[in-house]
């Protein structure tokens, strides 16, 4: 019986019937269920083990930008990684890898109304010694499952998934720049697909990962510092919110912000929250800042992780680094915009900066609060600290520092 059923649902038409199936299972779940025969108890996650790989043609190829003229996500490799989850089937189905092609949605599918979409960002970085490798991809794993949970979405089995996109960055691996400068960022993307207008927890997801080599994402903003909007009458996360989970619908409502302080020609928005104006993240970076604290010191700080902020996988990396090195003093506390005026007004402000995957470690050079413009000094220190926390980064990014316990090393 396990046969037959791996036989057909290895059949894409079949596969096409099974939806128009699930589409009508929702009001008739029950009866459903009970007289599918084949139908096995729900498995828990995915597996590698079972992953089906079909190659593009040669034909199909797509050129490959030359590495000076990547942008950020605008070219996608020859393959992509898909997994279904359909209820009525038993719950998660086989993983597959096969040509890039777009996907095809019911025009109800709630993730076109509810907006069920959640996503991951990293990176596969080929390394000074020609090896491929991601950086850290089990926290990315934890969070998108995360994220899932806050979704409704089903969970499945982290080192499963990395197991899958490690064998499509593996088929893909040509895609992977070879520059230190440039990196292949995958996106792994989740979404509710059952076809009916109720909101409530879906029967049936997709998961799914593209890959897209990618160069600065600053084209050309970061070597003289980003500057920043910071307006109070938008918030990106409130508490009790989503704003620690990568939703899709945490992003969209950004946009329009974003192109305001474009208009006013600022590169990026400074979230802020709350009657006291603190601090949360820089676009989609986290923050941290520099400073000279009461005892004198040099002291890194970030703020905490209070439902207000995603919990980034460089985040955690760059306070781990520096607690090791133990140079200077780390905390995670609230920062508001009033401390950051104050310490400006003494001089004791040394540098603020965003951090990601996508940018790595971007120095801040200016605020726009309300009325008043802060000059924020970070790129006229003598040894600047993000200077030294990025170097480090991407020395165990590109194999640098060769068997770091951070790498994975994919090939
Ligand atoms: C993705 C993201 C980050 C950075 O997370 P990393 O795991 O370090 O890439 C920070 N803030 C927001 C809002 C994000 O979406």
């Amino acid at each position: 019986m396990v046969h037959l059923r791996r036989k057909i649902i290895s059949l894409a038409s079949v596969i096409n019937q099974q939806q128009q199936n699930v589409r009508w299972s929702s009001s008739l779940k029950v009866k459903d269920e009970n007289s599918v025969p084949h139908v096995s108890p729900k498995r828990d996650s995915f597996k590698y083990a079972d992953l089906s790989v079909r190659f593009a043609n040669p034909h199909e190829l797509r050129p490959k930008p030359a590495t000076n003229q990547l942008s950020f996500g605008k070219h996608f490799t020859d393959h992509m990684l898909k997994i279904h989850y359909y209820e009525a089937l038993g719950g998660w189905q086989a993983p597959e890898i096969m040509p890039f092609e777009n996907i095809v949605l019911h025009p109800a599918a709630k993730v076109l109304h509810y907006a069920v979409e959640l996503f991951e960002g990293m990176k596969a970085y080929r390394g000074v010694d020609g090896k491929i490798r991601l950086f850290r991809p089990e926290l990315n794993m934890e969070r998108m499952n995360n994220s899932a949970v806050r979704s409704g979405l089903p969970v499945f089995r982290g080192d499963e998934l990395i197991k899958c996109l490690t064998r499509l960055i593996n088929i893909d691996q040509e895609w992977v720049p070879h520059s230190t400068s440039s990196s292949l960022y995958v996106r792994p993307t989740y979404i509710g697909i059952e076809p009916t207008l109720g909101v409530g927890v879906t029967d049936s997801a997709l998961l799914y990962a593209i890959l897209t080599p990618v160069g600065s994402y600053f084209a050309n903003s970061g070597h003289n510092g980003v500057s920043l909007l910071a307006d109070p009458k938008y918030i990106r996360a409130w508490p009790g919110g989503c704003g620690n989970s990568k939703l899709g619908s945490n992003y969209g409502p950004t946009i329009q912000v974003q192109q305001e302080a474009a208009d006013k020609g600022l590169h990026q928005v400074l979230w802020l929250y709350g009657e006291d104006h603190q601090l949360t993240e820089v676009g989609t970076m986290n923050i941290f800042m520099v400073y000279i604290n009461d005892d004198g010191k040099k002291e890194l700080i970030t703020p905490p992780l209070n439902g207000l902020i995603l919990p980034g996988v460089v985040r955690n990396s760059l306070l781990a680094i520096s607690r090791e090195w133990n140079q200077y003093d780390v905390s995670e506390r609230t920062i508001t915009m009033a401390e950051v005026i104050q310490l400006l007004s003494e001089n004791r402000v040394l540098e603020m900066f965003g951090a990601g995957t996508a940018c790595v470690v971007s120095p801040i050079s200016y605020i726009q609060f309300i009325d008043q413009g802060l000059h924020i000094p970070t790129l006229e220190q003598p040894e600047p600290i993000h200077e030294m926390l990025k170097k480090h980064l991407l020395d165990i990014q590109y194999g640098v520092i060769p068997d770091h316990p951070w790498s994975l090393t994919v090939q």
